[in-house]
Parts: structure tokens; C-alpha cells; sequence
């Protein structure tokens, strides 16, 4: 269950931003992440629930996006939706490509006072 470890982060880096803007309680966290970190939202809201315990992030709420996974390709220059795993362009055949969205995890912003 990796969404523990990544909570675990981000209750860290909610804590940082809180000190930097100075919240004392955070209500609310507005997270991205790419669809290829693969957590379970439920899941990983529990585990914020725990890792978030005793810090300013207590029971904050999150708001979790998930940004689809993007390639693209270095042989045509497409841009493309990967089917499945991580595979050869879709457009020319190269496998030549860099995943460009999907691997993303961020704190978008933090509301709190
Ligand atoms: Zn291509």
C-alpha cells in the first residue's frame, strides 16, 4: 500500500507550506496527481487521515485531481494517450518516447487560516 508513504510526504509538505504561509489549521488540501502514481483516492484519504494526525493538516480535507497520462513522441512529435502501459508511439511506431503527464504529484494550494 503505497499511499501511506506518499501521505506521509504530504503531510510533510502540507506542514511546510502551512508554516511558510502561516496557518495555524489547515480546512483544505488541493493535490494533482498523475495517473500513473496509481492510489486509491479512499485510500489514500484514510492514509492522510493518519499521517496528517498531530500536525496542522489534521483532518483537512483533500481535494484530489487526477491529470491523465501524456507521451510524446521524439521520432513525429505527437503527443498521445498512452493505451495501457507505457508503449511505442501511437502515431509512428517509435520508442523513442517521454512520458510528459501521469507522474505528477503536487500540492496545488492549501486553504486554511
Ligand atoms: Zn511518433
Amino acid at each position: 500500500m503505497h499511499e501511506l508513504r506518499i501521505a506521509e510526504d504530504l503531510a510533510a509538505m502540507v506542514a511546510e507550506y502551512a508554516a511558510e504561509a502561516g496557518l495555524k489549521k489547515v480546512m483544505k488540501v488541493n493535490i494533482s496527481f498523475g495517473e500513473y502514481i496509481q492510489i486509491v483516492p479512499d485510500l489514500f484519504e484514510a492514509a492522510f487521515t493518519e499521517a496528517a494526525r498531530d500536525t496542522v493538516g489534521e483532518g483537512a480535507e483533500l481535494d484530489i485531481e487526477i491529470i491523465p497520462a501524456e507521451m510524446r513522441c521524439h521520432g513525429c512529435g505527437s503527443a498521445y494517450k498512452p493505451a495501457g502501459d507505457l508503449c511505442a508511439c501511437s502515431v509512428c511506431g517509435s520508442e523513442e518516447i517521454d512520458l510528459i503527464h501521469g507522474k505528477e504529484l503536487f500540492v496545488k494550494s492549501i486553504e486554511g487560516g
